[in-house]
């Protein structure tokens, strides 16, 4: 038996990992690999043989850094099951379609460059909206805590990881010649407190836990205050006859939003206001959540099973076409725009920027990391000159953080995880992934301090179970 790493090894993204178990390997999530673009590439078309060729993949959830690559692994020829959450394969659906839809414009967008500049290199997009279907037609929804037997001596379980909605813990319970061990791989663990989903789940009897350790290094700042500053900036702006700017991920960011102005709504502090949601793919998304009551807090799943909606604040209105989008953009009245991209890099909140950043009634929430080199970071840093579309303009608008949202666990989410599911076995090892060094390397510490442990393995590395 061994493990082998493919990707999220002493990095974040491209997730992907090797079980071998009685000769036959089993790949634990089929992720993309994302950053700088030549590198990201590369690796994301380097389909290693063994995966072509595995009995099983296994995804713990939706996010494209865990299940963005299958469409290319279905492209090479894998005719396998893919096992994940049903949940997971509705968002997959739309996900998957997406990702291939922004490869295929971006390659376009390259190769039109390309050509002006007169050189006659070409990109290809990774893979198409034929292969993206193609993988979801060969994944099989297995529901959380129900066992299946999926190679010899390999039997998955899935269990709630609290990340986003349909993620899960991979527990995998192995026997080879005569051996027995149980391995527990968390995907990405969520916190505690996050309103819409569930705590991650604590899985008895584990000998092996292969972790993430995004915020090994990290707290995140209290999310008890988020519905207090939220309305705070809403009621103001909109007083001062404002636009309110969300920009969001379609994936649980956005959800989290409408449900954080629902519960505005009912506690009476959310001012009558029309509320766009300018996302195709955020639409899409929230009409999964509302088929997945049982993947849902106690108290949103019981909203929707009484038919009362938590995602649909009073004055919500879906955007869907680009005509409507662009009707919205050119007016000026007072509203809440929640737009993807998350980070500013894209999507239709730059078209609303391009007018709205330079009016000072406006206001842009942040609610939620932004990485270096970003249109959200450089707003968050306060610059008041910034690049949208290529083209410089001022920034009069407010921009505010609101903190807390994230679907990340944190250290400490992350230790007392830890430290409870040794207690409720006897763990012999814990494996971190899905972490920069930095991050693994202060959340080993910590672990090791605790008897346990610990092993950081890089890309390629093996490690025999
Ligand atoms: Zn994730
Ligand atoms: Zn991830």
């Amino acid at each position: 038996m061994f493990l082998e790493f493919h990707g999220a090894a002493g990095e974040v993204t491209g997730s992907c990992h090797r079980l071998n178990v009685n000769g036959v390997d089993i790949a634990l999530d089929c992720g993309l690999f994302q950053g700088h673009r030549a590198e990201a590439n590369r690796l994301n078309r380097e389909v290693p043989e063994w995966l072509v060729h595995a009995r099983a993949v296994v995804l713990s959830h939706a996010h494209l850094d865990h299940s963005g690559n299958l469409p290319t692994l279905i492209r090479r020829g894998y005719t396998g099951d893919v096992f994940c959450t049903p949940a997971t394969r509705d968002l997959c659906s739309v996900m998957l379609r997406d990702a291939a839809l922004l490869q295929d414009q971006d390659a376009r967008y390259i190769n039109r460059h390309n050509q002006r500049e007169g050189r006659d290199e070409r990109v290809e997009p990774l893979y198409d909206v034929d292969d993206a279907a193609r993988a979801v037609a060969q994944m099989i929804g297995l529901p959380l805590r129900r066992p299946m037997l999926i190679a010899p001596g390999v039997k998955l379980t899935f269990h709630d990881a609290g990340h986003v909605l349909g993620s899960a813990q991979v527990a995998l319970d192995l026997e080879e010649k005569g051996r027995r061990l149980r391995l527990l791989f968390t995907g990405d663990l969520g916190r505690a407190e996050l309103p819409l989903l569930g705590s991650p789940e604590i899985v008895g009897g584990v000998d092996v836990l292969m972790m993430e350790s995004t915020y090994g290094d990290r707290r995140h700042p209290d999310i008890a205050t988020l519905d207090a500053e939220l309305g705070a900036i809403v009621t103001s702006t909109i007083a001062r006859r404002g636009r309110v700017y969300i920009p969001t991920f379609a994936l649980e960011r956005a959800q989290e939003v409408l449900f954080a102005l629902e519960r505005l709504h009912a506690a009476g502090q959310l001012p009558p206001v029309p509320i766009y949601i300018d996302s195709p793919l955020a639409i899409a998304i929230t009409e999964i959540y509302k088929l997945h009551p049982e993947g849902l807090a106690p108290e949103v799943r019981q909203s929707l099973l009484e038919r009362n909606d938590p995602f649909a604040p009073p004055g919500l209105c879906y955007v869907s076409q680009v005509g409507a989008s662009r009707e919205l953009q050119s007016r000026q009245d007072p509203c809440i725009i929640i737009a993807g991209s998350g980070m500013c890099e894209g999507g239709r909140i730059l078209h609303h920027f391009a007018r709205g950043l330079a009016r000072e009634e406006n206001a842009v929430v942040i609610v939620g990391f932004m990485a270096r080199d970003t249109l959200g970071r450089r707003l968050l840093e306060g610059q008041r000159r910034v690049k949208v579309f290529g083209v410089e303009r001022d920034v009069h608008a407010r921009v505010h953080y609101v903190a807390g949202l994230s679907a990340h666990a944190d250290q400490q989410d992350l230790l007392s995880f830890a430290r409870s599911t040794a207690r409720s076995g006897q763990l012999r090892k814990v494996v971190l992934v899905h972490g920069e060094p930095a991050a693994q390397r202060s959340l080993e510490e910590l672990l090791a301090t605790r008897g346990l442990d610990v092993v950081r393995p890089s890309r390629g590395e093996r490690l025999a179970l």
